[in-house]
């Protein structure tokens, strides 16, 4: 499968980590739409959300936990910061691999703005 998530997973291309564990890769996104702008994927390829399945809880909400860690290690606060994901090219999805951008580090634009 030609999937550039999935090889960032496998280290085929390179990216700026953060955190890995043996379910998730973390790392800077190349085209940072803020002072912040990181990305959590798991390893296991799925392309959005809408392809979870039941047995992903566990993976989701760990997905949501690393975010919150790696954007604390990022100097985010609960004073603001976004965790968001797209589902499909009409959501702005270019990447079909399943992940959450980490976006802070300035006032962000209100999501229906
Ligand atoms: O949610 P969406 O699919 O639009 O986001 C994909 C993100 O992946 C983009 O922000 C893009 O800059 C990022 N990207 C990356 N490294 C790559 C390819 C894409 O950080 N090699």
């Amino acid at each position: 499968m030609d999937c550039i998530f999935c090889k960032i997973v496998e280290g085929t291309i390179p990216s700026r980590k953060v955190y890995e564990d043996d379910d998730i890769v973390a790392f800077h996104d190349i085209q940072p739409q803020a002072p912040v702008h990181l990305l959590v994927i798991p390893r296991k390829h799925f392309a959005s959300l809408d392809a979870a399945a039941p047995e992903d809880a566990v993976l989701l909400g760990k997905m949501m936990l690393v975010a919150k860690q790696i954007a604390h290690e990022a100097g985010l606060t609960a004073d603001g910061y976004r965790v968001a994901t797209n589902i499909g090219a009409n959501a702005g999805q270019i990447v079909f691999h399943i992940h959450l951008h980490v976006i802070g580090g300035e006032k962000l634009a209100g999501i229906n703005a």
